[in-house]
């Protein structure tokens, strides 16, 4: 693929974070190989990136680490006077 399959912009190969949603869990993948479109900025992964980062989500693959990740939902709940 050389050009932009949405756009018809150009593609830049880059090293992007990507991160996948999967049920309720979040998995994030660093440094990955992809062509992002400089015109709208979609993200264009190979088949076989894709499918390595299928295959980490199902369970497949170890983790180099893992990171808690605060949630936070809006409107914010006060504090408890006198937690503080
Ligand atoms: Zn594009």
């Amino acid at each position: 693929m050389t050009s932009c399959a949405v756009c018809g912009g150009a593609l830049e190969p880059r090293q992007i974070t990507h991160t996948q949603a999967w049920g309720e869990r979040l998995y994030r993948f660093e440094q990955v190989p992809a062509l992002v479109c400089i015109q709208c900025g979609e993200v264009w992964l190979a088949a076989e990136v894709s499918q390595w980062i299928d295959q980490a989500v199902e369970g497949n693959a170890t983790p180099t680490r893992r990171e808690e990740v605060p949630v936070f939902i809006y409107p914010p709940k006060a504090r408890a006077a006198g937690a503080g």
